[in-house]
């Protein structure tokens, strides 16, 4: 009941020249009438060439980070409105490198994942554990304390309007993915843990996995029965893998 959702984080990569070869390769290769939806998350200078460039696909275009705030005097912030005027649907909130790197915890992750909600856009909001985190038997922990920052500000229903994303840290840019059974644990877990609150949107809940996912190991991973596409990384930047990786979906 579930529809599969590929998407591609491009992180900090790309150019308008290279964007246009990428994007009018995975236009022409997508799979018209493909159950997978797909979405493209480019750095926001490139938002609005991208929305263009895909008008009619049927592909969605979101953003990789949206400020907890309305507007105002937060200099180098882009608000929600701001992406949902340009023509977003989507936006990525929580990413793991923004946690680690930019200092990002998971109550500045809830306002974010609220702020996307009130302007109507859908939040791909990711969570996962590091190696230490998994090494001492604490994912479960970890994703909890995550997701349950956003229950406690948003509240469960909002999750009918939401992706989650689980990437576990160790597999992300490594090339070392979670093998298909360790993912569908997580996975399994999340759902539970929605489902705990309300079962509804649990069994409707689009799960994805991210970290290393590629061309060939995507379809062992989507074949779990909780997994409902990925979040892709590195393979969105190459046509044939991401495309590949819709395809196995
Ligand atoms: P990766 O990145 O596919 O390059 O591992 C995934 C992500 O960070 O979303």
């Amino acid at each position: 009941m579930r529809n599969f959702l590929v998407a591609g984080n491009w992180k900090m990569n790309g150019s308008r020249a290279a964007n246009a070869e990428l994007l009018g390769a995975i236009r022409a290769g997508v799979e018209v009438g493909s159950s997978a939806k797909m979405l493209v998350c480019p750095p926001f200078p490139y938002l609005t060439e991208t929305v263009a460039a895909l008008t009619g696909s049927g592909i969605a275009v979101g953003g990789q980070n949206v400020s907890e705030h309305e507007s105002g005097a937060f200099t180098g912030e882009v608000s929600a409105a701001m992406l949902q005027d340009v023509g977003c649907s989507h936006v990525i909130v929580g990413h793991s490198e923004r946690r680690a790197l930019l200092g990002e915890t998971s109550e500045t992750v809830a306002a974010k994942y609220v702020a996307a909600i009130s302007q109507g856009l859908t939040p791909v909001l990711c969570v996962g554990e590091t190696l230490q985190d998994r090494e001492a038997g604490r994912t479960n922990a970890v994703i909890d304390a995550q997701l349950n920052a956003v229950l406690e500000l948003a509240g469960v229903s909002t999750f009918a309007g939401a992706v989650v994303a689980y990437e576990p840290v160790w597999a992300i840019g490594t090339g070392e993915t979670a093998s298909p059974q360790q993912a569908q644990e997580v996975h399994a877990h999340i759902r539970g843990l929605i489902a705990a609150q309300d079962a509804g949107v649990a069994e409707r809940l689009q799960i994805l996995y991210g970290g290393s996912v590629k061309g060939d190991n995507a379809a062992g991973l989507f074949a779990m029965p909780d997994i409902d596409g990925g979040l892709i990384g590195g393979a969105s930047l190459k046509p044939a893998d991401f495309l590949a990786i819709a395809e196995a979906a």
